[in-house]
């Protein structure tokens, strides 16, 4: 018989899948918006394409990912040896949770967060303790006052899924120093590359001074790889080596690593996906005002908005073929959120939430 924290455990719901709903309401494939699971409009730069197409060949060996850790390690500027790799950044953040959480042990998260933090947590039999949150964003000082003697992990998500909040560098600098060494603080940095260059610190630099820190990043988001899975987390060499002593062999596959060095490469790529999401965020933004709905300023490609009914304005937007996420899970029944699609998809949205609100 499992474990008791095992059987409490609510798996992960994705977006609902665009076949299933295309099966459900009979409309064809095509015809389905889906803004679920904040990717990439766009799809996949063509590189990372071609790069995809050559690795075929070769697809009979086991994966060797050393290129694309090297890849990073020099994108990051940082040393082959902190990087770890992971299929998707799911991946790492359990890797981070299998090194660090067991029976006994604690985790602390905000409300209002990227539920896989609770989910690894659980997992591994220790607890997680959650703090309110507060304007929709993490309670940094409500976090710290919550360590426990037995804490040894602290999941920080900047920019935030599902809000899109974003927290001061500095504060999390204050925070860092706040923290005893013994404690992990993983800041999960998915949405990182969609901050403008302003308001972006790198923070793999501050490992040196808080060797306790890890940063993780994806290539889901920004480099539209969701399918692919591919993440990575930067930590210091002694916090790296024990998370890849627990990394499955081969967890990112020939494909994948591939990919991942073609995107690392196409800046251009990156550049037009930041700046379709800078005008499809104000184009949502001012059609969720036209029809007089209040959101949550967001950092991420992905806006969060308040409709009193938002279960029954899910069900009215899937039967007009329009995927988005209900929140229930995130203690948020009275929000949708939506990611920031193409223009015309971002127009589909609009149109079908009128129709939603209306009837
Ligand atoms: N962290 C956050 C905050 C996310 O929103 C997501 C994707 N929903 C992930 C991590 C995981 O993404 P992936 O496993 O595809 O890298």
């Amino acid at each position: 018989q499992s474990p008791a924290w095992i059987r409490s455990i609510s798996p992960y719901v994705p977006g609902k899948p665009v076949t299933e709903l295309a099966r459900d309401i009979g409309l064809p494939l095509e015809s389905i918006v889906k803004l679920a699971s904040n990717e990439n409009p766009l799809g996949i730069s063509p590189k990372a394409r071609a790069a995809v197409e050559k690795a075929m060949n070769g697809i009979e060996r086991y994966p060797d990912t050393f290129d694309l850790a090297a890849a990073l390690a020099s994108h990051l500027r940082v040393r082959h040896e902190q990087i770890v790799l992971g299929n998707g950044s799911n991946d790492v953040l359990d890797l981070a949770a299998r090194v660090f959480l067991t029976t006994g042990r604690s985790a602390v998260m905000a409300q209002h967060t990227f539920v896989v933090y609770l989910l690894a947590t659980v997992m591994t039999g220790a607890e997680c303790i959650v703090t309110p949150a507060k304007n929709y964003g993490h309670d940094l000082a409500a976090m710290r006052a919550a360590l426990r003697p037995d804490t040894r992990v602290v999941w920080i998500a900047n920019p935030n899924n599902p809000t899109g909040t974003f927290l001061p560098y500095d504060d999390i600098k204050a925070f860092l120093r706040g923290v005893p060494a013994d404690v992990a603080v993983v800041i999960d940095e998915a949405y990182n590359e969609y901050l403008p260059p302003d308001l972006r610190v790198d923070t793999v630099r501050w490992i040196d001074e808080f060797p306790n820190l890890i940063v993780t990043r994806t290539f889901s988001k920004v480099y539209g790889l969701a399918g692919l899975r591919v993440g990575y987390a930067v930590a210091a060499p002694e916090v790296a080596d024990l998370m890849n002593r627990v990394r499955q062999p081969f967890n990112v596959n020939n494909l994948a690593a591939a990919a991942a060095i073609a995107a690392l490469d196409d800046k251009a790529f990156v550049d037009q996906s930041h700046e379709l999401n800078r005008r499809g965020m104000r184009q949502i933004e001012a059609g969720l005002k036209e029809l007089g709905l209040e959101w949550i300023p967001s950092r991420g490609n992905f806006i969060t908005f308040r409709v009193a009914d938002a279960a029954g304005v899910n069900q009215r937007l899937l039967r007009q073929g329009v995927i988005v996420r209900p929140l229930v899970g995130y203690e948020m029944p009275q929000h949708l959120r939506v990611t920031i699609g193409l223009e015309q998809e971002n127009e589909r949205f609009l149109a079908a939430l009128k129709n939603a609100l209306n009837s």
